[in-house]
């Protein structure tokens, strides 16, 4: 099972990233998050002054731009947990906030932002034993994946979730704010022309708007002993 390819797809804030971290440990397998690579690329053009007050972004600059960003995972030693590092800064945290959240499905529609992020991915996923999170990794980055799981949920609850969150790391969070972003960053997704998120064909759908994380985890040990029944899991 080592060389399992697992893609966790789905709209924003719907615990992607939770669950698949979950997955990741339950079966010893890589935590790919695709999204923090884009939020990464969008901190990065903010920080440079690559997107204007108007939300134009300076295109030329940022693919030269891109030869000089170098963003990757490292695991921290004191929580175990993957981490996201922005020549070599620690930007888990920072990625997280409104602007970077406000500008980044906008950076996502640009197509070299896109190969790049798929590059890295690929690579990380070259000997298998990963499971990523994010938009298109069952449809285009990885549409081998032996497993393809799509995320939904009812749009109130998934702002709701990301204010606490918010609030919950001492961060302000407005709901309304917050709401309009998730359904502004769906619309983005959905009808962009590269790689727009939607269900691929062999995806499994889960609606976790009344799921707690251990009722997915009930929910994934039925799918695996289903799709993998002759492995130990
Ligand atoms: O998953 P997360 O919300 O952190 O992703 C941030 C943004 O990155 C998404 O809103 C989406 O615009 C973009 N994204 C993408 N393709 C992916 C992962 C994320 O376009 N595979």
């Amino acid at each position: 099972m080592n060389n399992l390819i697992i893609a966790v797809d789905g709209y924003s804030s719907t615990g992607k990233s939770t669950f698949a971290k979950l997955i990741a440990s339950k079966l010893g397998l890589i935590f790919l998050d695709s999204g923090a690579i884009y939020r990464a690329i969008t901190l990065y053009a903010l920080e440079h002054g690559l997107i204007l007050s108007d939300g134009e972004i300076i295109k030329e600059k940022l693919k030269v731009s891109l030869e000089h960003v170098e963003v990757c995972f490292k695991i921290n030693s004191e929580s175990g947990k993957s981490e996201t590092f922005l020549n070599g800064n620690n930007v888990e945290l920072r990625i997280r906030l409104l602007d970077v959240s406000s500008n980044v499905s906008v950076i996502s529609t640009i197509d070299f932002v896109r190969d790049y992020v798929d590059e890295i991915l690929r690579e990380y996923g070259v000997r298998g034993g990963v499971v990523a999170d994010g938009r298109d990794i069952g449809t285009v980055v990885f549409p081998h994946a032996q497993l393809k799981i799509f995320m939904t949920a009812d749009a109130k609850i998934r702002a709701q979730r990301r204010v606490d969150e918010l609030l919950g790391r001492g961060e302000k969070a407005d709901f309304d704010e917050i709401y309009n972003n998730v359904i502004e960053r769906d619309y983005i997704d959905s009808h962009r022309d590269i790689a727009p998120l939607r269900k691929a064909e062999d995806a499994i759908e889960l609606d976790n708007s009344y799921m707690t994380i251990e009722d997915q985890m009930v929910w994934l040990d039925h799918i695996l002993k289903e799709r993998f029944p002759d492995q130990v899991l």
